[in-house]
């Protein structure tokens, strides 16, 4: 069941982006991250934009990359998760997918497990994200370990994730890269460290490999939430239709818990969108929409379906109008600012009942 809700995607500006990537990472291979259905764009539209011009793709978990290749895209696919089991490994093997290895358990399977194929691995250090790898000081005992997997192709790639790269300046990104240049200095295998924003402003951490999310989608990457000034541009233009409109007098209050009161004579616009379709319920008073191209305040709580806003300075708005909740001219990362969040979250949670229109 669709709703009258919509998530435009600007395809071409997923091809933009991952220009982008090439410009500011010249000569490095690119891994486009489009787990989390291409976060939240869809993973089989993404991937047909994205194939001719990527050279792998990145998800999550073994069920996306057998889509992909039930689909029957051919480039190199990386689970970035890995493997749980030797029914996955087999998968993996079988379906030529490769696999992040980031533990003992791993490695134990890898040995033991009889495969169709050989395997593509990838091995991750923990250098300071304190979340999945191996520990740096293991860089060389793994390395000799996987040496003993007769299914697994020599040498493999090394990774691993930084945990500040969206504030460039904060020192851990250095004591990161320094930990992972010691671990892995003098041992085979290509290097991946880069995530988006690491490729805009860590050239350091460049390697061989580099991981772009979130940049792909035209959303900022950096603290500083502005994707024009990195040269990106914005894919999903979400909008609903204003489907209704109430004059209310001052003192009025509007919406569950009257959070908001009139403070004058007040035009309020009733949008077709709320918590359900995945616009943040925790978003205060006064974040934009756009109304005919310019923005109008929300009032009040945003419903399940619907929200309120501020449309006194807007007499030209009529019922039926399109409001864009983020899109041209209203970047996801100032709502998601708004929302105290992150533009990932508010991407991702675009929920299956908005429709999408792609050009
Ligand atoms: N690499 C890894 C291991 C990740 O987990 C992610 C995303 O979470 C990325 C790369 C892409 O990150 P971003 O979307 O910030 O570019």
């Amino acid at each position: 069941m669709k709703r009258a809700a919509w998530a435009h995607l600007r395809l071409s500006a997923l091809e933009h982006n991952l220009r982008r990537v090439r410009e500011m990472a010249p000569g490095r291979q690119v891994m486009a991250v489009i787990k989390a259905e291409a976060y939240g764009h869809g993973l089989m539209r993404v991937a047909d934009v994205l194939a001719p011009m990527a050279d792998g793709f990145a998800v999550s978990c073994m069920d996306e990359a057998d889509a992909l290749r039930g689909a029957g895209f051919r480039l190199p696919l990386l689970v970035m998760q890995g493997f749980k089991n030797e029914r996955e490994l087999r998968q993996a093997a079988h379906q030529e997918i490769a696999v992040v290895a980031h533990d003992e358990t791993q490695l134990r399977l890898l040995e033991t497990t009889p495969l169709s194929n050989s395997l593509k691995v990838w091995l991750k250090l923990d250098t300071g994200m304190g979340r999945l790898g191996f520990p740096t000081q293991r860089a060389a005992a793994v390395y000799g370990g996987l040496q003993r997997c007769a299914q697994v192709m020599q040498p493999p790639v090394w990774m691993t994730h930084l945990a500040c790269a969206d504030e460039p300046e904060r020192p851990e990104n250095t004591a990161q890269l320094e930990r992972f240049e010691a671990a892995t200095e003098g041992l085979p295998g290509l290097r991946s460290l880069a995530n988006s924003a690491a490729i805009l402003s860590l050239p350091r951490s460049h390697g061989d490999w580099v991981r772009p999310g979130i940049m792909l989608y035209g959303a900022s990457p950096l603290a500083d939430r502005d994707p024009a000034r990195h040269g990106l541009e914005r894919v999903m233009h979400l909008q609903a239709p204003l489907v209704a409109i109430q004059d209310r007098a001052m003192g009025d209050t509007v919406g569950y818990g009257a959070t908001f009161q009139c403070t004058r004579p007040t035009r309020v616009g009733v949008v077709a969108i709320g918590y359900a379709d995945g616009y943040p319920r925790h978003v205060p008073n006064g974040t934009p929409v756009m109304v005919r191209g310019r923005r109008a305040p929300l009032i009040g709580r945003v419903s399940m379906d619907m929200i309120t806003v501020d449309l006194t300075d807007h007499p030209q708005a009529a019922v039926g109008d399109p409001v864009t909740l983020w899109g041209e001219g209203l970047p996801v990362d100032e709502i998601a600012a708004a929302a105290e969040t992150i533009s990932y979250d508010l991407l991702c949670a675009v929920a299956d009942r908005v429709q999408v229109t792609s050009q």
